[in-house]
């Protein structure tokens, strides 16, 4: 028998209301470099699964790492959903979809399986020289390399039948710079995207800006906190809808918090009329793609705020029955130990039509402010940290500033946002999104440049 006559036998064996059964095999690779020594290179793969049952409206769940094992954890799963669903007060259910019976394949230009571990790790050693051989003054770097190839597999009892292949490729490069024991800075470079060993290729010119911005930070001065027209760039504006506005739009945290689910009622004005918000399951080439989701849900462009207005929230099926909502295709699991939840893909601010000229021109004092670095959000409140930044002063860029840490509420934040850019860039980073211990979720954020006033600056 193959795996999926397998697959279909187990399901056409339970007695669940609805059975779900996930397979993920995963081939993965590191490459690191820290300083000049090689810290680790790993190759390694996984083969394991998931089942999930409903009953009476609960939910029951068993991990397997033998797919010889699928009948006793439906079994194992089945006993747990009616222990679950015959004790709670809230029955679950799910949101009709679509049946799916689909292959999807990776797109990519060079299979970074076919590559050896040997090339892989030639090249972050060539990146890695550059870093530490920029300046003098670069103490300390770590250039890391990571690829994954997953091949999911969808079987449910309504006959969804889905298998899709994820390929994911990242590139950290850092390098530290320190002029005496107090002034100690650091320059990064964080890329990511669902594509081949091409995107990792031609990358010098990074290596060298991450060396740079360290070393010239030594010598930046520290901002003068207050309240300014701030900039973002599209990295630290497509951060900040992420971490700040995003989560806050997944429908299983707003069960959990009232206070944020009466703040986000849809029909409701958060912005201008300029202001667009999208997370779009599928975009080509990048990181938060999932042509389906871990639910077998075609993945969505959903505006979040469109022309300023709250329009939706991201659900998986069991939100969305709970709410009257349309799935939006946004359940997933970063692996087969764990069931999928409420999570974003591709979020971004959409592009305005405003040059950064003419953004520039309205500022007497202002700062521009340049790629995350960190930060965290509590409800409403965020924290930010920018890598790096410009005084602007007179409508002109003046000198670099660093230490820049931008605090506020996201809900007036995003109402104090004046003007948006045309030049819209998609990142996706070389870490992740982190929810529910489940971390790091492959995903990408953007934005165009955005102007913002009242803001509140934090310096040393
Ligand atoms: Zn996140």
């Amino acid at each position: 028998m193959n795996e999926k006559e397998l697959l279909l036998q187990a399901i056409a064996g339970s007695n669940a209301d609805y059975t779900e059964i996930r397979i993920d095999h995963e081939a993965r690779n590191q490459v690191q470099f820290q300083k000049d020594k090689l810290e680790n290179l790993e190759s390694s793969s996984e083969l394991g699964g998931i089942v999930r049952c409903l009953k009476e409206g609960g939910w029951g769940i068993a991990v397997l790492n033998d797919i010889s094992q699928l009948r006793q954890k439906i079994q194992e799963a089945e006993r747990m959903a009616s222990l679950v669903g015959q004790h709670s007060s809230e029955a679950a259910a799910l949101a009709e979809v679509p049946v799916v019976q689909q292959t999807v394949h990776a797109e990519f230009e060079r299979d970074f399986r076919d590559v050896s571990l040997k090339e892989k790790k030639e090249l972050i050693a060539s990146y890695n020289r550059i870093l530490l051989s920029h300046d003098k003054r670069v103490v300390s770097t770590s250039a890391r390399y990571t690829d994954s190839f997953r091949e999911v597999t969808l079987a449910t009892s309504e006959g969804t039948f889905i298998v899709q292949q994820v390929p994911d490729i990242t590139l950290l490069l850092v390098a530290v710079a320190s002029a005496g024991k107090t002034n100690i800075e650091q320059g990064f470079e964080t890329l990511g995207s669902a594509a081949g060993f091409e995107f990792v290729l031609g990358r010098e010119e990074q290596a060298t800006n991450a060396a740079k911005r360290a070393v010239d930070l030594l010598s930046a001065r520290s901002v003068d906190g207050g309240k300014y027209t701030v900039i973002l760039d599209p990295g630290l504006a497509g951060v900040f809808i992420h971490e700040a506005f995003g989560h806050g739009c997944e429908a299983d945290f707003l069960f959990k918090n009232e206070r944020m689910a009466k703040i986000m009622t849809l029909g409701k004005r958060f912005g201008n009329n300029e202001l667009n918000v999208i997370d779009d399951g599928y975009l080509p080439g990048l990181r938060g793609n999932i042509p389906y989701d871990d639910e077998g849900v075609a993945r969505a462009k959903t505006y979040l705020i469109k022309n300023g207005i709250l329009t939706s929230l991201l659900h998986s099926r069991e939100t969305a029955k709970k709410m009257g909502a349309i799935p939006t295709g946004n359940a997933r699991a970063i692996s087969y130990e764990y069931e999928p939840i409420v999570r974003m893909t591709n979020t971004y601010i959409d592009a305005g039509a405003c040059s950064f000229d003419e953004m520039l021109a309205g500022i007497d004092k202002g700062i521009y402010a340049i790629k995350a670095y960190g930060g965290q959000t509590m409800f409403e409140q965020f924290t930010f940290s920018a890598a790096y930044a410009y005084e602007i002063v007179n409508g002109e860029l003046g000198e670099m500033l660093k230490d820049v840490v931008l605090t506020g509420n996201v809900f007036e934040t995003l109402r104090d946002i004046d003007m948006i850019g045309d030049d819209k860039e998609l990142y996706g980073g070389s870490g992740g999104c982190g929810k529910g211990g489940q971390f790091p979720l492959p995903v990408t954020d953007g934005s165009p440049h955005v102007r913002i006033t009242n803001v509140t600056i934090g310096g040393k």
